[in-house]
């Protein structure tokens, strides 16, 4: 006989479970394995994603009084439970999609044929802009008639799913119920983002995209943006021989053990089939923590290993002591935060003269370029959180969000954007919203560090200890502005980030 449900059971085979899958991911995406056999893990652990193990987290969050310890764990193991539910029931669309993905061939008029996942990289390295039209225009026709109708009957489906469970009234107030994070609040935000750095883009924008493209920005598309943003002309000083060294020197300076006694595995061993990116897989958590690397050099590489560093080394100092949920689940801004405090080196002039091979003397351009890009990004992700509010809110017919898809997009960043990918370039379940808390939470933690630490608080031998003690050890039970709260006395916002772009823009 099977041992019956209950909250203990949840979180002890549930961790088992994702344990599983993150070493089933980690030996697959390193090229140790051929294809990741997730089907076989999610069936033997199938009476904890059970509608009665959904029922089980919901009675104890109903069950929990509001503030206290148990709503918090309860909170999390519900949005993973709700999450569960719709998970497997788009398991088979998902897989619909991702063999189609695999298999589907971009064909020019000129004959031209591209597979359909190199297509962004072939418009990124391509220096003709008609080429890129023509490309450009065969892809989006393809995306419309085939990706775009599965992608949409998944996000039609995703919200009936979250709604039918009936935790809120409909998905956002839903979403906002389970992750504890105001969307209204932070589509606020953002709108205010758009309108304040309007004038700011609309003096640098057209200025970059002539001087690198040669083209008005009125007259290009997003492969346009692709291009201009593929532009490495600062890639030498970035070699790959020097990369993870440095890296871990200056992590070592800041006195934290790049490999955390051993609960780091830095694979960076040559291997057929290891994914090319750099990635973090936390097999155990925080015992057992891989990053996986393949160096090749250039800007986006070391952004990459910094960002997953940032990862590893948060999920191998959380106190073990945490359950589960916090150390696997929770708000996603916090260890999204993480990263891109570690990738945001890139644009802190000390720290690239120091470890890079970029000279001082070429830092104030570099950092020109870097704060543009940063500008382009902050203003996408905006623009897709108020669109993403409304393809999830329901209040806008599914057929009339294309449209509002490509004004939102090419209002917020100038470059044309396509109907087509209206239901292909979303992030699932809000994770813009988690990137764009993260955001704001690593540049006011920067500031933080910088008032504690000095302007080099990446090589001050007190910063890593703090950081240990105060940020990493805390694992995700803080939501990302409650966290905010205790180590920085502020709440989160885009000031600090406006602040820090408008350093680098000069
Ligand atoms: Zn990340």
């Amino acid at each position: 006989m099977s041992e019956p449900l209950s909250i203990e059971r949840l979180r002890r085979e549930g961790e088992r479970f994702l344990q599983e899958l993150s070493r089933e991911f980690y030996e697959s995406l390193s090229g140790q394995k051929g294809t990741a056999e997730l089907q076989p893990i999610y069936q033997r652990h199938r009476a904890i994603m059970s509608e009665d193990a959904l029922e089980l987290a919901r009675e104890a969050f109903v069950g929990s009084a509001e503030g206290s310890g148990e709503r918090r764990s309860a909170r999390v193991l519900l949005d993973w439970q709700t999450e569960s539910q719709s998970s497997r029931q788009l398991a088979p669309l998902d897989e619909r999609e991702i063999a189609w993905e695999t298999d589907a061939v971009v064909r020019t008029p000129e004959g031209h044929e591209i597979p359909f996942q190199r297509t962004s990289i072939e418009l990124g390295n391509s220096v003709d802009r008609h080429e890129r039209a023509t490309i450009e225009k065969a892809r989006s026709a393809l995306v419309e008639k085939e990706l775009a109708p599965m992608k949409k009957e998944r996000y039609q489906r995703e919200r009936d799913i979250t709604e039918k469970i009936g935790l809120a009234d409909g998905y956002n107030a839903t979403w906002e119920l389970l992750s504890g994070i105001s969307l209204t609040a932070l589509h606020d935000e953002c709108a205010a983002f758009l309108r304040d750095t309007q004038p700011v883009w609309d003096d640098i924008a057209p200025r970059t995209v002539k001087r690198v493209l040669g083209m008005a920005l009125r007259e290009t598309t997003r492969a346009d943006a692709l291009a201009l943003f593929r532009a490495r002309e600062f890639d030498q000083f970035f070699p790959a021989a020097d990369m993870e060294t440095n890296i871990r020197a200056q992590v070592a300076e800041m006195g934290i053990d790049p490999e955390a006694h051993g609960r780091i595995r830095f694979d960076t061993g040559e291997r057929e089939g290891k994914r090319s990116r750099a990635f973090c897989a936390p097999v155990a958590v925080p015992d057992e923590v891989y990053l996986v690397l393949r160096p090749h050099g250039g800007q986006t590489d070391w952004n990459t290993l910094l960002h997953e560093l940032g990862h590893a080394l948060h999920f191998a100092y959380m106190r073990p002591d945490h359950p589960m949920e916090f150390r696997w689940m929770g708000d996603n801004s916090v260890t999204e935060g993480f990263a891109m405090l570690f990738d945001h080196l890139m644009q802190d002039a000390g720290w690239l003269t120091r470890y890079t091979g970029l000279e001082r003397k070429q830092a104030p351009e570099f950092l020109r370029s870097a704060g543009f890009e940063e500008l382009h990004f902050l203003r996408r992700y905006c623009a897709k959180l108020i669109y993403e509010t409304q393809l999830y809110g329901g209040a806008i017919s599914w057929d009339a969000l294309p449209d509002l898809y490509v004004e939102l997009l090419t209002g917020a960043t100038g470059f044309q954007y396509a109907r087509a990918d209206a239901f292909v370039d979303v992030d699932p379940r809000y994770y813009s919203a988690r990137y764009l808390r993260a955001w704001q939470y690593q540049a006011l933690l920067t500031e933080t560090l910088v008032e504690r630490f000095d302007a080099d608080w990446w090589r001050n031998p007190r910063c890593g200890p703090w950081m240990v003690e105060q940020l990493f050890g805390e694992a995700q039970r803080e939501l990302a502005h409650e966290q905010a709260q205790r180590v920085a006395r502020k709440s989160l916002s885009f000031a600090p980030l406006v602040r820090s772009i408008e350093r680098m823009i000069g």
